[in-house]
């Protein structure tokens, strides 16, 4: 089935939806995304993701071409025409085409942004065969730029990332600055040692995540004890478990760090109870 796309204001089957070869987000990078997941027709973290996207806008000072309620609507336009039961929806606004090549912005006043939309049918985004059999990761030195709370398309790092990991035969790769573990390639990283639950802080060091959010509220109701501090690789390799959070992973327990295996080399209580209970209450609060 083509899917049907929203570009600028019109929906599109995916093959006649086109932008220009000077927008700044092709030429410059220029642009910021978000990435929200479908569940049963209904969206998750829903006003985290838009809360975010309107920051990452804000901080590039980029406009956005639609107002929100417009936004809530192209997401449910495009689960209802493309049909997605489990799935994800991406959307990225540039800044548009200034008409030429140039490091300097176009006036925002002109020039609008450019938006697009389009899903991603995942069916089994709930029940993935990874969730039951964990994941391993690499560690991968953190080269990204130091704006990482912006979340904008420069994603070629954490690319070059996945790349190494699956050479090695792994899954994805942890971020390591200065000894420390900032995140993973698309997703925030987390430890459990002693049954306390060790993700580092926000800062502009690490995409500040929707997943992490809810989820680290959802622990706290449930009297987990969480604590916000960095650790090492080292620290990391000898956890009782690890896993990731992100929109379109959930919480995903990870299974060896590096070569080494994490606890009895399959997910962890901890984990699992947490993956069940984002699923459950997310569920709930998905609109
Ligand atoms: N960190 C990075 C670098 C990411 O790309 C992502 C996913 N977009 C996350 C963390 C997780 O964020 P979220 O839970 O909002 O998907």
């Amino acid at each position: 089935m083509t899917r049907t796309v929203y570009v600028n204001g019109n929906y599109l089957p995916e093959n006649e939806a086109t932008i220009s070869i000077f927008d700044r987000g092709f030429l410059m990078a220029d642009a910021v995304y978000e990435v929200t997941s479908v569940l049963d027709g209904k969206l998750l973290d829903y006003a985290g993701h838009e809360a975010r996207l309107q920051r990452s806008l804000s901080e590039l000072g980029m406009a956005n071409p639609c107002t929100a309620e417009e936004l809530l609507q192209v997401h449910r336009d495009l689960v209802e025409k493309n049909g997605i039961v489990n799935g994800l929806i991406y959307l990225q606004i540039s800044r548009g085409n200034g008409g030429d090549r140039s490091f300097i912005f176009p006036d925002a006043a002109t020039v609008p942004s450019t938006i697009v939309l389009f899903t991603q049918d995942v069916p089994d985004l709930a029940n993935p065969p990874a969730a039951s059999k964990g994941i391993k990761v690499i560690a991968f030195e953190d080269l990204r730029w130091g704006r990482r709370d912006i979340k904008t398309v420069q994603l070629l790092w954490p690319s070059l990332a996945k790349m190494a990991a699956k050479k090695a035969g792994c899954d994805d790769a942890f971020f390591v600055m200065d000894g420390l573990v900032t995140e993973g390639s698309s997703n925030n990283a987390y430890i459990v040692k002693g049954g306390k639950i060790i993700t580092r802080p926000l800062s502009n060091d690490i995409l500040h995540g929707i997943t992490r959010a809810a989820l680290l509220t959802y622990a706290a109701e449930a009297q987990m004890v969480v604590e916000e501090r960095p650790f090492t690789i080292e620290e990391a390799k000898s956890a009782d478990e690890a896993f990731i959070t992100g929109a379109s992973t959930f919480v995903m327990p990870v299974i060896e760090v590096d070569g080494a295996t994490i606890g009895s080399g399959t997910p962890g209580p901890v984990a699992k109870r947490l993956r069940e209970l984002y699923l459950s209450e997310g569920r709930k609060a998905a609109i």
